[in-house]
């Protein structure tokens, strides 16, 4: 077994402790004060100085020796759930559940600051641990970021990971660049003009047009992008209407736009609201448009996911490494990634033998705690990698070799 492995293994049973007191007290987005303190006083009794920034979010920081810095992110919110599991640690909080194993993101970066703080005089920089609020909801990334979090010192690289049942305890899951979708949230209004059902012809009727304009929208997605990129136009509500013979005066709509594209993101929205707009126009009517723009892209980096990779292989081996198609889901990690370069991973933590293969968000939902020791090593061994090798000599490395195949080209 992998060094690293070893000594994550070594620190398990403390490690899940940790993860089961997150998850019988299930907080939601920035409300995590209970979690936001036992993050604290941990990572100071490993002598690792802490900062609160964005409400609830916690930045710890390990001074190794060197400049380089290197930044673990881990996600702390639960989600609006009743659990139904039975089991002795099942959330004690009616209606607040920890289904997206945001409480083992936790445990697993607080075990990773235990090992790295025992070998700190070996690693050539320091560990910036960020653990941040509200993923599920309006995101604790960029209020984070704006507060500071990756200044002092700057981080060079940032690593996360998420939970994936997908996946099977032991094996470790990577997307190559576009890895979760950018989200645009609408919502449209139309408006038109009652009348007793059976007299159409003095209405302007809101329910007709909206229909038109649902119909519309799909061609945005068959007729507009390029077939090859991934787009999604879903509208998840209308309401409108007070009887069945009765023409309404209002329709409300609302809706998201998620796609891999962010060149094409406003493109996107642009056309979507054109469609509405001109649609109700054309039938009389009159539609408001308006959009709330939300996560973009998660676009990971070819050189960190490349170390990762490596560092990941070294933990579970090459055979336990799998290819991740992308998502048009959504993560405020992108956040990190529009600023520093890093890389996002899945963490393999279903065990069909062990009934554990519930989707994320289901109210049954847990892993195999035996993840916890994997994720812990893969981070550790990724941080060690990063910090001990010298990329910027490894970059000036084939800067020279590449010069010197252009002169031996040009002979
Ligand atoms: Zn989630
Ligand atoms: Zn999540």
């Amino acid at each position: 077994m992998n060094e690293i492995l070893k000594e994550a293994k070594l620190i398990e049973d403390e490690i899940i402790q940790i993860r089961r007191k997150i998850h019988r007290e299930p907080e939601l987005g920035f409300e995590e004060t209970k979690t936001s303190d036992l993050i604290s006083k941990y990572l100071n009794s490993l002598c690792i100085e802490t900062k609160i920034l964005a409400t609830t979010g916690v930045m710890g920081l390990l001074k190794g020796n060197g400049s380089k810095t290197i930044a673990i992110r881990a996600d702390m919110d639960a989600l609006p759930i009743q659990e139904e599991n039975d089991v002795p640690y099942s959330s004690v909080v009616p209606g607040k559940m920890h289904a997206c194993g945001h409480d083992v993101h936790t445990a697993i970066a607080l075990g990773a600051a235990k090992l790295l703080s025992k070998m700190k005089d070996k690693i050539n920089g320091n560990v910036k641990f960020i653990f941040q609020p509200a993923e599920e909801t309006t995101g604790g990334a960029k209020p984070m970021i704006e507060e500071g979090v990756l200044e002092n010192p700057n981080v060079d690289a940032i690593i996360g990971l998420h939970v994936d049942p997908d996946l099977n305890t032991g094996e470790i899951g990577f997307t190559n660049g576009k890895a979760y979708a950018s989200s645009d949230m609408f919502d449209i209004s139309v408006t038109g003009k009652s009348s007793h059902g059976a007299e159409p012809h003095k209405s302007v009727d809101p329910i007709v047009i909206s229909a038109n304009i649902i119909n519309a929208l799909q061609t945005v997605v068959s007729r507009n992008a390029d077939p090859l990129e991934p787009l999604v136009i879903t509208i998840g509500s209308i309401e409108g209407g007070y009887a069945r013979n009765i023409i309404a005066n209002k329709v409300h709509m609302s809706g998201i736009i998620r796609m891999l594209n962010e060149e094409k993101r406003d493109e996107t929205v642009a056309k979507v609201e054109d469609i509405a707009r001109c649609i109700a126009k054309s039938m009389g009517g009159k539609a408001e448009f308006s959009r709330i723009a939300g996560y973009p892209c998660l676009i990971n980096d070819e050189k960190i996911l490349k170390i990762l990779k490596s560092s990941a292989a070294n933990i579970v081996g090459e055979e336990n490494i799998k290819n991740v198609l992308p998502t048009l889901g959504v993560e405020d990690f992108a956040y990190f990634l529009k600023e520093v370069p890093g890389c996002f991973y899945k963490l393999g933590c279903g065990n069909k033998a062990k009934g554990i293969d519930k989707p994320i968000h289901n109210n049954m939902f847990n892993v195999d705690e035996e993840c916890i020791a994997y994720g812990i090593a893969v981070h550790v061994n990724t941080v060690i990698n990063f910090l001990n090798n010298d990329l910027r000599k490894d970059l000036r490395y084939k800067k020279i070799l590449k010069n010197m195949i252009n002169y031996s080209d040009s002979l």
